[in-house]
């Protein structure tokens, strides 16, 4: 049997972040949702006790680095399946990009394996596992729109943010999400984004006030460290976006955009010297 699996890319409309806790990690403080770029997982059974992953895409890991792999080696062990998989990954959402990828493949792996082999685990058990693979995993196994806290394991489902288009520029740099937080110095910042307002401004419904309260206080070690994150930030700003932000850790930013008729623009003002633009719409 052959089961496909959709694994979407997140974006963190807001990230706050309250301390360093004693074990390492940030305590953290997220809202994030989905939009529609995704990876697609195509899983079959294989009669060996083994797990083999291949990808189009020739710059990830194809062995236990992946966290598909990660995933699948998991679910077998705490549920004793003695049967192997074939994970093909179809990547579609750019590597260390900020927008949880190999996350979101595991969560998808998750899912999958959850269903080929039949083993009825509920959600709630699959968040803990994947939990246990990544902080952003719990999420991109629930999907949605959410507010993480914890290390960002903790979830709180809210309602989906106004639907608009969502622009996703990567510059040509690769951020390592430990070197920004280890950069990260929670006394440095003039003062943290609202949570509870940008839930209220979902709440609202309102659209004009999910951009004013976008936040990312991640930026404040990205944006110095790579100039060219906020030059991207500027010229999305200046071609006409409603809202602009740094995804994760970056170098994503993206831009929320209303009208239809201004994308076309902002999207052709920015692959003059940006190659990786994605259009795409929130996941609602
Ligand atoms: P996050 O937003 O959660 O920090 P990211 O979008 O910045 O994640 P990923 O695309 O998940 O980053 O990739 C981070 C690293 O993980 C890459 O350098 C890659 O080598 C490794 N990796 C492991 N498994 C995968 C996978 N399935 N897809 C992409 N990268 C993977």
């Amino acid at each position: 049997m052959k089961i496909y699996e959709k694994a979407p890319a997140k974006i963190n409309l807001l990230l706050d972040v309250l301390g360093k806790r004693n074990d390492g990690f940030h305590e953290v403080e997220m809202i994030m949702t989905m939009v529609d770029l995704a990876d697609r997982l195509e899983m079959e059974e294989l009669p060996r006790d083994t797990i083999i992953i291949s990808s189009q895409a020739g710059y990830i890991p194809l062995d236990e680095k992946n966290l598909a792999f990660q995933a699948a080696k998991l679910i077998k062990e705490r549920y004793q399946v003695r049967k192997g998989v074939y994970i093909h990954l179809d990547k579609h959402i750019p590597v260390a990009a900020g927008l949880a990828g190999g996350s979101s493949d595991a969560a998808a792996a998750l899912r999958g394996l959850n269903r080929l082999w039949g083993l009825h685990i509920p959600e709630k058990e699959l968040c803990e596992l994947g939990a246990e693979l990544g902080s952003d995993v719990p999420f991109c196994v629930t999907g949605g729109t959410a507010i993480a806290t914890g290390r960002g394991e903790k979830l709180e489902p809210i309602d989906n943010p106004p639907q608009c288009w969502v622009i996703l520029a990567k510059p040509p740099i690769n951020v390592s999400t430990a070197d920004v937080y280890g950069r990260f110095r929670v006394d440095e910042l003039k003062s943290h984004p609202s949570a509870a307002g940008m839930v209220e401004a979902i709440r609202h419904g309102s659209f004009t006030e999910v951009c004013d309260r976008l936040g990312n206080v991640l930026e404040t070690v990205t944006l110095r460290l790579y100039p060219e994150v906020a030059q991207l930030k500027e010229s999305m700003l200046r071609l006409g976006a409603d809202g602009v932000l740094m995804s994760g850790s970056g170098p994503t930013v993206f831009g929320l955009v209303s009208k239809e008729s201004k994308v076309a623009r902002i999207y052709n003002g920015l692959r003059g010297f940006c190659k990786e633009v994605y259009v795409v719409r929130m996941l609602t």
